[in-house]
């Protein structure tokens, strides 16, 4: 209604009014009746549409009281909005309807859960794999509904970027995995797929490599004993045969250092997913591992920049070897000085360790972090390596939700990164001098 409306729809009752008690008064003769007159027709008009108004306001939903009043029109209008905005909140709950009765149909399994973690909806397939039934979980916590302290751990961080997974049952091989992602007011879609046979696979895959190399160390350690013998036994002047033996002994070691970084390997990757929360002082750790680095490559220059004292909620073996691994290639395949960084970025605390050596061509970047990949297979076989150190190095990147990056071009050296996520790291403050010495000490 617009507001001339309003005020033409009232003036002609106020003048209806006056126009009754002007002849009142000319009848009467008597102006003080006529004007009480007046003043109570329209306090009781006007209290009729109030009294009407309030009746309306406890039914909304019915008409409101037509009347050829200005209040009567503002009422019609509000009315109008009223009904237009029920209808614009009807059209989410119908599609929320409509997205719940695809998910329903799918043979995946599906399941929706609100702000506060709780199970509002899953379908059939769902049901079937978490074993439960939507009529008596709905309502409950999800971590109530599929326990395990990882699912719990998982939702109370909120990072979704990497699916969880679980162990559900009492079965210890059944292995469910589940992908989050948000939708509506912070509301969560969690996909789950039964991943036993794939978790199985993986895990016997895991073992034999770590029971291949554990069988081959005492055969090996047997035959590193009697090459050593041979060695002090054989006259100095049969040099064919010292050659022969010499190279052995440097096969031997490079099946050590083999069988130890695959074991290593196996190793990291069977604790994949465990959480590894011990505080590090990485300014300690990185002064140590340098000090021993200048200890066995003497004459080379290895420098130390420390700008961040943050710590790092990791493991500290894994992290040590990780970082040693990047500090001896830069050893190895360079010749200059060799620079190690501790800093802090807005993403979170960086390690960079930079040489500047022959660098790597960038087509064989994407695949550096490859099992036994190599560059120069001849001479990373000179340099002792095994093609398992940025392997290695990557193993722990994700498993403590780092990322790596690698910076190289031919000619101008090679600088690796390792990038920590700002929830991984802790003022160093907090981290007690006791947990330092012995984390490092490891
Ligand atoms: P390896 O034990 O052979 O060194 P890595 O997995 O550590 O195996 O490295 C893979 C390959 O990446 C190496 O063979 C080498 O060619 C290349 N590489 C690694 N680090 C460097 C570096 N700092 N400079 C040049 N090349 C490197």
């Amino acid at each position: 209604m617009t507001p001339p409306g309003f005020f033409v729809l009232e003036l002609r009752r106020l003048l209806a009014a006056l126009f009754a008690a002007g002849t009142l008064w000319l009848a009467t003769q008597d102006w003080k009746l006529a004007l009480v007159a007046l003043v109570l027709v329209l306090a009781i008009c006007w209290g009729w549409q109030l009294a009407r108004v309030y009746r309306w306001f406890a039914d909304p939903e019915q008409m409101p009281p037509i009347s050829n009043s200005g209040l009567g029109g503002v009422l019609r209008d509000v009315y109008a909005l009223r009904s237009r905005d029920t209808v614009a909140a009807k059209t989410p709950a119908r599609s929320q309807s409509y997205l719940t009765d695809s998910l329903a149909s799918m043979r995946d399994a599906a399941l929706i859960i609100n702000s506060d973690g709780r199970l509002v909806w899953c379908n059939d397939a769902a049901e079937y794999l978490l074993d439960i039934t939507l009529e008596e979980e709905e309502g409950k916590p999800f971590s109530d509904v599929a326990p395990g302290k990882s699912l719990k751990r998982y939702m109370r961080e909120e990072n979704f970027q990497k699916p969880l997974r679980i162990k559900p049952g009492p079965d210890p091989e059944y292995c469910l995995q589940l992908e989050f992602s948000r939708f509506g007011a912070n509301d969560r879609l969690v996909f789950i797929k039964d991943v036993t046979e794939q978790d199985k696979l993986e895990r016997m895959r895991r073992d034999f490599v770590g029971n291949v190399s554990h069988e081959l160390r005492t055969p090996l350690t047997v035959i590193k004993g009697y090459i050593e013998t041979l060695q002090s036994l054989m006259p100095e002047s049969d040099e064919r045969l010292i050659k022969s033996l010499g190279s052995m002994d440097i096969q031997t070691a490079r099946m050590e250092s083999l069988i130890s970084d695959l074991l290593w390997l196996s190793r990291i990757e069977s604790v994949e997913g465990v959480r590894k929360d011990d505080q590090l002082d990485l300014v300690d750790l990185l002064t140590h591992l340098c000090d021993e680095m200048r200890a066995a490559w003497p004459g080379r220059k290895i420098e130390l920049v420390t700008s961040s004292n943050l710590c790092v909620l990791g493991n500290a073996a894994e992290l040590r070897s990780a970082i040693s691994n990047l500090i001896v290639n830069a050893l190895k395949y360079s010749e200059a000085p060799v620079s190690v960084k501790w800093s802090d970025t807005v993403v979170g605390p960086e390690l960079l360790v930079e040489d500047q050596g022959p660098g790597i061509d960038p087509k064989h970047i994407p695949r550096l972090t490859e099992r036994f990949y190599r560059v120069d297979k001849s001479r990373s076989q000179a340099t002792g390596g095994t093609g398992l150190g940025l392997a290695i190095v990557k193993h722990v990147a994700v498993s403590h939700d780092a990322k790596l990056f690698i910076d190289s071009e031919l000619g101008k050296g090679s600088t690796f990164r390792l990038v920590f996520p700002n929830d991984r790291a802790v003022s160093c403050e907090v981290c007690s001098t006791e947990s330092r010495r012995a984390d490092v000490g490891q």
